[in-house]
């Protein structure tokens, strides 16, 4: 590397004698800033008042006060000094031993070289050690100065190979709401939770012969000689984090592969502890959990509900399933819509409620394939319904957060009810509230264009985010229907009841229908239609059922007329 084609680096020349700092810094600043002391103690108090400036020390052994030996010490204990590397001068060969086993990376011996030899040994040594760092700086995190994931399973593979005989688990370590902490704390202080962890990871691997790693914001991971007793790293974690955090609800998961999964790769091992972490995302009773035959089960399943998706559809294995909603503000309930609630009919699995693969199909974009499927089954129901009974009765299809981000979607939709012969505004969009949360701009954008094709748009689970009323002032709508968490908990809690009636007065306000889903009992449908709930969801009335049934119950209102 040739150093006079950037900065100039500044070096520090630290000798006794003032004939030899004189030869030394006329040959090296040809090249670098040199800076001269003759002691110890003052070669000390520039390197720490100009921490991150000095790229090399020539320091002679025999220094006064303090001698050469004294200040690698100190450097070596400061840490930070220590990074810095150390061209011993000296003219006893015996010293160079001793000053090489301290931290001198060379010497330089007096009489000294030429000067082209002198200054070829000050680049080799400035340079190695800046590549030192930079290796360093991508090994380690900066914060934690735990392992970078990439070198860490690097690390831990040869670990595993030089120790084919120790069982070694693989520990996935996190918080719970640490962003809270950053929010309500700021970042230094986020910072130091992280690093007190750290230092417990740290330790823990020490003790157990393994190594720890820092592979996001909140997340660790440990590799370690087999333990049985996981509760006593995580209570000492959860104590060190408790004394920072007094009253913040902030608590360590941790999950677990045990090495007797030994043929799988150290990276598997890790998804699998991760795995095992993040099923305790809704567990509180517990703080670890050990990756075990059921989850692998569970994996497994949900790689087949992906993998089988495309299968699926073109097997017909999807069934649309309708439950109706009925208006209850007059005497008698009456029908009002219906709503679209797919199914899927698995070859192995059986029958199985959207909540069991519409998670793993949001997360990978599947979900946008499986709702035209929807919509169009929806559509052409209503057609086939229309033709058998003369008149269409609304239907809603929920409409996932990726759909909105789909610019086509307003086309598509007025494609199929167009093919269709339906009226859009006899075609409800539900949309879940936490698809509001991420882009507010495109969601108002597009849902604004769905209206103006004629849709009609509901907000879905109303009250169970965080950001229902804020975006009931930004984005036009046409219902709201109440989460079904409030429905639960409205016989015995009146919080809750208080809670719905609020929301049923802003819908007022708005002039918009509300509507209540999961109403299982004839108490929680008198308590709604006191409070002014019009339109009625829930196995009160009726589950999702087929088509055909819905064409029975539609006889069978025409018969009562009702
Ligand atoms: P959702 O949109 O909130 O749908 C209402 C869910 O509540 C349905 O569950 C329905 O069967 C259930 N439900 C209705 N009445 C009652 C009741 O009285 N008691 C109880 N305990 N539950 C009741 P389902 O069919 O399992 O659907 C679950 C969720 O899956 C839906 O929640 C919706 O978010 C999603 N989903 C269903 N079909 C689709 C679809 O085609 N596309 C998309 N993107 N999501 C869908
Ligand atoms: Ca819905
Ligand atoms: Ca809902």
């Amino acid at each position: 590397m040739d150093n006079t084609k950037d900065f100039r680096r500044s070096i520090l020349v630290a000798d006794a004698k003032a004939a030899d700092r004189k030869i030394l810094s006329e040959i090296l600043s040809q090249q670098y800033d040199v800076i001269q002391t003759e002691n110890g103690s003052e070669a000390l108090a520039i390197l720490r008042s100009r921490k991150g400036q000095i790229s090399l020390l020539l320091l002679d052994l025999l220094l006064p006060e303090i001698d050469g030996y004294a200040v690698m010490e100190s450097m070596i204990k400061d840490g930070e000094l220590a990074k810095i590397p150390v061209i011993a001068l000296t003219s006893e060969k015996s010293a160079e031993v001793k000053s090489l086993q301290l931290a001198a990376v060379d010497f330089l011996t007096n009489p000294f070289d030429t000067p082209e030899v002198i200054l070829a040994r000050v680049r080799h040594s400035i340079a190695l050690n800046e590549q030192t760092k930079l290796i360093q700086s991508t090994e380690r995190d900066l914060l934690t100065h735990l392992y970078t994931k990439e070198y860490f399973f690097e690390y831990a593979k040869q670990l595993q190979e030089r120790n084919p005989n120790t069982t070694m688990d693989s520990l996935a370590i996190n918080l719970t709401n640490f962003h809270l902490i950053n929010e309500i704390y700021g970042r230094n202080f986020g910072n130091i939770i992280l690093q007190t962890i750290a230092a417990d990871i740290t330790q823990l691997a020490e003790e157990s012969e393994g190594i720890g790693c820092r592979y996001n914001a909140d997340g660790f991971f440990l590799y370690m000689a087999h333990h049985w007793n996981y509760e006593k790293p995580l209570e000492r974690i959860q104590f060190h984090l408790s004394e920072l955090l007094k009253e913040t609800e902030i608590h360590v998961r941790m999950g677990i592969c045990q090495g007797t999964f030994r043929s799988i790769s150290i990276e598997q091992s890790f998804d699998r502890a991760l795995y095992a972490c993040n099923s305790l995302r809704e567990n509180f009773t517990s703080a670890f959990a050990v990756y075990d035959e059921k989850m692998h089960e569970e994996e497994v399943r949900k790689a087949r509900i992906l993998s089988d998706f495309a299968d699926a559809v073109e097997k017909r294995q999807f069934s649309v399933l309708y439950q109706p909603k009925y208006n209850i503000h007059g005497e008698f309930p009456v029908l009002s819509s219906l709503e679209a609630l797919v199914s899927w009919s698995h070859p192995e699995f059986g029958k199985m409620r959207p909540d069991t693969f519409i998670p793993q199909f949001e997360k990978n974009g599947l979900i946008q394939k499986m709702d035209k499927y929807v919509w169009k089954e929806a559509a052409c129901q209503m057609r086939k319904w229309k033709e058998l009974h003369g008149t269409t009765i609304p239907v809603s299809v929920n409409v996932s957060r990726v759909d909105l981000h789909d610019p086509k979607i307003v086309d598509y939709l007025l494609q199929i009810t167009k093919e269709n012969d339906i009226d859009p505004s006899q075609f409800l969009l539900e949309i879940t509230e936490s698809a509001y949360i991420d882009d507010n701009n495109i969601l108002v954008e597009t849902v604004k264009k769905l209206r103006e094709a004629g849709f009609k748009v509901e907000m879905d689970d109303f009250g169970s985010g965080y950001s229902s009323l804020n975006m009931l002032a930004t984005l036009p709508i046409d219902a709201i229907k109440i989460d079904i968490g409030f429905i639960r908990k409205i016989i015995y809690d009146k919080k809750t009841m208080y809670l719905v009636n609020v929301i049923i007065g802003i819908a007022k306000e708005f002039g918009i229908p509300c509507i209540a889903e999961g109403v299982e009992t004839k108490e929680q449908l008198d308590l709604l239609k006191n409070a002014g709930c019009e339109i009625v969801q829930g196995y009160y009335f009726s589950k999702p059922i087929s088509p055909e049934e819905i064409s029975e119950l539609r006889k069978k209102a025409i018969r009562q007329d009702i």
